[in-house]
């Protein structure tokens, strides 16, 4: 069961664009930005609380990213991130509750994560991704 919310997703073309907004008008501080190749995209995370923004920028047009800017018409929230202690239990509890799922078994995001998005279909539309914390070491 998810202890929290990890993240909120937006997906932006461009991250020093988009960033100005969360910086200079809300004042938020923005880290640093990391590839994370295996899905096409460069992300930087602004903290509040204990939530952070992830701003998430394609890096290829065949990006699934880059799809969601075009079908939505422009830049908008892409998926929200729930914190668990075991994305690998957890996604094994939901396949057998026949949770439809993108990712079968977990892989590794940013900032030294595994994660696993859950099918939208299966989340009321809402891409729902899956995020355990591996520490920093
Ligand atoms: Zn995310």
């Amino acid at each position: 069961m998810p202890s929290k919310i990890n993240h909120i997703g937006i997906a932006v073309p461009d991250i020093a664009v988009a960033a100005k907004f969360y910086t200079e008008a809300l004042g938020l501080t923005l880290g640093g930005v990391e590839e994370v190749a295996s899905q096409k995209v460069k992300v930087a995370f602004l903290p509040i609380g204990e939530v952070r923004l992830e701003l998430i920028q394609p890096t290829s047009p065949d990006s699934p990213v880059a799809k969601f800017l075009e079908k939505n018409g422009g830049p908008g929230i892409h998926h929200i991130a729930y914190e668990v202690a075991d994305v690998a239990g957890e996604v094994d509890r939901m396949k057998v509750a026949g949770v439809r799922m993108v990712d079968e078994t977990p892989r590794p995001g940013a900032h030294s994560t595994q994660i696993a998005f859950v099918h939208p279909k299966a989340s009321g539309g809402v891409l729902t991704e899956l995020v355990q914390e591996m520490g920093h070491s």
